[in-house]
């Protein structure tokens, strides 16, 4: 894929970049380990006032970061603005609480002293999607610097001036060269990368497919890894929830990111005595959402996707789910099969075997499936190679949170929609990924928790 900025509501190509030579991705690496070295010895007062720096740097230019967000993947320009927001606050909080999540542990045993010490592992290469382009980067970032090790961005193709505007924030607030870097190169150079020896560990957020394929090169060099791949998390509305209301949040939850979001409902479940009002009062919901220029109309819920290409590819997952006898109940879709706009789509009467069943849809088209109770309402939501995260809706909260238990994902939100919170960790199981990012759990994957024994 070529390395470009191609705005996906004009479908203007802005800017193309070269790929780094072999000679610049050695330099990359060299940098980063000569960083690793000083960069290790520093305290955490020391790194904490960079990322408070860091953080502060973002605060108060959301609007300069926001518009290369919109202008490279298309989010309307409020939205990418509130991503900002969130980087900001990722950073404040890590330089917070860093120091206190790998303190030392003290574990009584035969031992004169022994405890748990928490060492940075050293370079850390994130690949990393377009969807989220700062929030998935500074998720990482932030922990990963605070613990002591240094990070090496592969950025997905279509946002370069994201990564490199990543990169800017860090070196203007003065992290020492060579501690954060973007490295502007395609999926194919990956693989050398992780069998450099300098390269100590891999994190992964973006599909199944690349997921698989950076694993197992790590599992070969026994590099550790973190996958943070699709979902297709289940909302599930049982007969006894406020229809209006949740529908509401049903279209909102659907239409996050226009769609794009791993973490956006994709699977709506409801139980069959509500199923009907439901479904009409969200397709009314769906339609009411506006969409336009992502750069310049403020008020609107969607811009375009990402891409031409992903467009294409999720009108054609439409087509074949309807040729396996899933019903269009809400048409949506491209009205120009050579531009990157669609809307808003339902689909219904999906059974088992339809590939709309397994297959995560990753635009605006919401699957819905009708249960008879609670019980296959649960079954449903787990019959999915995925398990990133879902929701429970009712008015009986107590329940809400039994329910809760029994979905296999990484995360379950009772009466609200999935999102993620530094404070709490964040991660899959099954297809959607392994290991977790934000919270404690998060910047203790990439440490060597390390055993300590005096004698
Ligand atoms: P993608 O195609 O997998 O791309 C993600 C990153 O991986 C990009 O940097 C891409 O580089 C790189 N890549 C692709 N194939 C690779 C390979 N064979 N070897 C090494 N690197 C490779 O995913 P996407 O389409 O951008 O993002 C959508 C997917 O990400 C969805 O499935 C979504 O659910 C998932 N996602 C998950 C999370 C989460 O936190 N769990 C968050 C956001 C998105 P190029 O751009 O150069 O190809």
């Amino acid at each position: 894929m070529a390395i470009q900025t191609l705005n996906p509501y004009t479908n203007k190509v802005e800017k193309t970049f070269e790929a780094a030579t072999s000679q610049q991705i050695e330099e990359t690496l060299q940098k980063a380990d000569t960083a690793f070295q000083a960069w290790r010895t520093t305290t955490f007062s020391q790194r904490a006032t960079l990322m408070q720096r860091a953080g502060d740097e973002l605060a108060g230019n959301t609007d300069y970061y926001a518009k290369i967000i919109t202008l490279e993947m298309g989010k309307p320009l409020a939205q990418a603005r509130g991503e900002v927001t969130k980087c900001a606050m990722v950073c404040h909080y890590y330089a917070q609480h860093a120091e206190e999540f790998l303190q030392e542990e003290d574990i009584r045993t035969s031992a004169l002293r022994s405890f748990i010490s928490f060492e940075p592992l050293g370079t850390v290469l994130a690949v990393m999607p377009w969807n989220f382009p700062f929030w998935q980067v500074f998720r990482f970032a932030a922990p990963a610097l605070m613990a002591g090790n240094v990070g090496l961005l592969k950025h997905a193709s279509n946002v370069p001036q994201c990564a490199l505007a990543i990169q800017e924030v860090f070196d203007k607030v003065g992290f020492p060269e060579g501690c954060f870097q973007s490295l502007l190169i395609g999926s194919q150079e990956v693989e050398q990368l992780i069998k450099d020896d300098r390269i100590k560990a891999v994190t992964l957020t973006g599909s199944e497919a690349a997921g698989a394929k950076v694993a197992a090169v790590a599992g070969q060099e026994i590099k550790k890894t973190v996958l943070e791949l699709g979902g297709s998390d289940a909302f599930i509305v049982l007969a006894d929830a406020d229809v209006e209301a949740v529908a509401k949040k049903a279209a909102n939850a659907r239409l996050i990111n226009t769609g794009q979001s791993c973490i956006a409902a994709k699977r709506f479940i409801l139980e069959k005595p509500i199923a009907e009002a439901f479904l009409a009062a969200f397709s009314k919901n769906l339609q009411k959402k506006k969409t336009g220029n992502p750069l310049e109309d403020d008020d609107i819920d969607y811009g375009p996707m990402a891409r031409v290409d992903l467009a294409q590819e999720l009108t054609q997952q439409v087509e074949r789910a309807v040729a396996a006898g899933a019903h269009l109940y809400l048409p949506g879709g491209q009205p120009d099969p050579d531009k990157a706009l669609f809307h808003p789509a339902i689909l219904t009467d999906i059974q088992p075997g339809n590939p709309a069943y397994e297959e995560e849809f990753f635009g605006p088209v919401a699957l819905v499936f009708i249960a008879k109770d609670v019980e296959e309402a649960v079954k449903i939501a787990n019959d999915s190679p995925f398990g990133l995260g879902g929701s429970v809706w009712t008015n009986d909260v107590k329940r809400g949170q039994e329910l809760a238990k029994q979905v296999e994902a990484g995360a379950v939100f009772v009466n609200a929609i999935v999102a993620s919170d530094p404070a709490l960790p964040f991660g899959g199981v099954k297809k959607s990924g392994y290991g977790r990012e934000l919270s404690y759990l998060g910047i203790r994957e990439f440490v060597n928790q390390k055993t300590i024994w005096v004698g």
